[in-house]
Order: structure tokens, then sequence, then C-alpha cells
């Protein structure tokens, strides 16, 4: 058989349970389970079910684990790729990967679509770097508009896609009936932050003296990703000293070494500061 060209994963099981915080994106998102568990309960009444919608925000805040949760809530099929392995340097690889993963999803719906930076293929067109080069990331951009106006609202398809750089996208992408629904999902403030450590330390071996509550008042800025980097390093790290369980200053030594690493991450990025 032919070579996967996306992830296609039948039996998904993230729940909402296993995304901390995100209220309110949570709240908005669960629409879209609605629709996906009881199509007819809105086609009965004439509404047109959206086709999509765009998850906003930071790097490693839980945007593909609450697409994810979304699938695993529903029961239904999760097909997930990158804007960036979208973007094909052979001419027409880009638009007929597009074609053949709605032809897929077609034949598996109800399911789920996500699109990891969909900035790379969505960029507005006629903007951007080389001529020539864009030409191609445009063609794979069309075709996706295409099969998005191509399906019906009750075939059951819900195609979610994140970014976090929505002011770069082409606003055909956003227009009714593709991606005109937006969910934003920001860095967890204090409370987020607990929430999410209490999830990523269920499954440590705990010393007493582990505070989420502290952890989380010493961690600003961090987002998720971090978060969940900080427990598993904490436990790597007490491991490593043969202890039976880990303790705060095995979770303080995991901070300073994440929070050098998003030094180091920084100044790669903007080395003039
Ligand atoms: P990117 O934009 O870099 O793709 P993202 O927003 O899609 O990031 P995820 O890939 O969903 O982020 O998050 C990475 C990991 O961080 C998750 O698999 C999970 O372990 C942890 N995480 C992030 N946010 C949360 C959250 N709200 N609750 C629990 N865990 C989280």
């Amino acid at each position: 058989s032919k070579a996967a060209l996306f992830d296609a994963d039948s039996k998904v099981k993230i729940t909402f349970n296993d995304v901390a915080g995100l209220d309110e994106a949570k709240e908005e998102i669960k629409e879209i389970v609605d629709y996906l568990k009881n199509p007819t309960k809105f086609t009965k009444l004439g509404a047109k079910i959206p086709k999509g919608a765009l998850l906003i925000g930071p790097p490693g805040t839980g945007k593909t684990l609450l697409a994810k949760a979304v699938a695993g809530e529903a029961g239904v099929p999760f097909f997930s790729l990158s804007g960036s392995d979208f973007v094909e340097m052979f001419v027409g690889v880009g638009a007929a990967r597009v074609r053949d993963l709605f032809k897929q999803a077609k034949e598996k719906a109800p399911c789920i679509i996500f699109i990891d930076e969909i900035d790379a293929v969505g960029r507005s067109r006629g903007r951007g770097s080389m001529p020539g080069a864009n030409d191609e990331r445009e063609n794979t951009l069309n075709s996706l508009l295409v099969e998005m106006d191509g399906f019906a609202t009750d075939s059951g398809i819900i195609i979610l896609a994140a970014t976090n750089r929505p002011d770069v996208l082409d606003p055909a992408l956003q227009r009714p009936g593709r991606f005109d629904r937006q969910i934003s999902i920001d860095k967890p403030d204090v409370v987020g932050r607990e929430a999410i450590f209490k999830v990523h330390l269920k499954p440590i071996k705990l010393s007493t003296d582990v505070d989420p509550k502290q952890l989380a008042a010493q961690t600003p800025g961090f987002a998720g990703a971090e978060i969940a980097n900080v427990c598993n390093e904490a436990a790597l790290i007490a491991a490593r000293s043969d202890k039976e369980s880990v303790d705060m200053k095995d979770f303080q030594d995991a901070m300073d070494r994440v929070i050098g690493g998003l030094e180091k991450k920084n100044k790669l990025i903007s080395p003039e500061e």
C-alpha cells in the first residue's frame, strides 16, 4: 500500500479531561462535538453546520491537544497534517495531497481534519519572499479552498486549523463557509498553570513537599508544553539520583533547566536583544 501522506488516528483516547484550563475555548469547541455527534439536530432546522474553525494562540498552548480531544469526545477519526509539510517542492504534489486528504476524510466521515501551522500554506496570496517559490504554495492553498467549498456542510467533516500568525492568513480562508469560527487559546494564567501541573503530575511518584500551587506561581510565561516538560525533567532528575520519589528540589532544577532552554531559544530568535 501507499505510504501515508498524513497521520490518521481512528481511535483517539484524549478527552477534555486531558486538557487543563482553557475553559472558554473548551466551551466553544464543545459545539463542534455536538455537530459531529448529532448533525441532524441542526440540519433538520435548516442550519448549516460550520465547516471549520481556527485555533489561534502561541506555541505549546494546547491547540493540537484540544483538537484531538474533540475527536476523542465525539468518537471520530482524527486526520492531522502540518501546513509546513503540505508545501512541497514538486509541482502539483501539495494540491494532490489536499485532494487525497479530503477523499480519505469523506470515506471516514464523520471525522476531524486538523491542519497545524496553517499559516505555512495559508499566507495571503501574492505575499512573501521569492516569486516562483510561492506559486506552488498558492496552488496548495487554492486546492484547500476548492475542497472546503466542495463538500456539503452535512458531510460530517470538520476542519480545525491552528496558527500563531492569524495576521498573515489569506482573508479568503476566513470567509463564511470556510474557517469562519475563531477560538483563541492563550498562555495560561497562574490558575491555568496549576491545573496543567495537576494533569502532568498525576503519573509521577511525588514526594509530600511538592505543591502544584507553588510550581504554578514560579512559572509565569510558561505554556502547557513547557509545564509538561518540567514535570518529566523533574522525574528524570530524581531517577538519575536514584530517589524513591520526586521532590520540590527536583522540580526547582527542572524549572531552571527549562527556563535556560527557553532563554537560549529566545536568543537564537532575536540575537540583537
Ligand atoms: P504548537 O503550536 O507548537 O503545535 P500546540 O498549541 O498545538 O503547539 P500542543 O501540541 O497541543 O500545543 O501541546 C503540547 C503538549 O503540551 C501537549 O501534548 C500536552 O502534553 C501539553 N499541554 C499543552 N497545553 C496543555 C493543557 N492546556 N493541558 C494539559 N496539557 C497541555
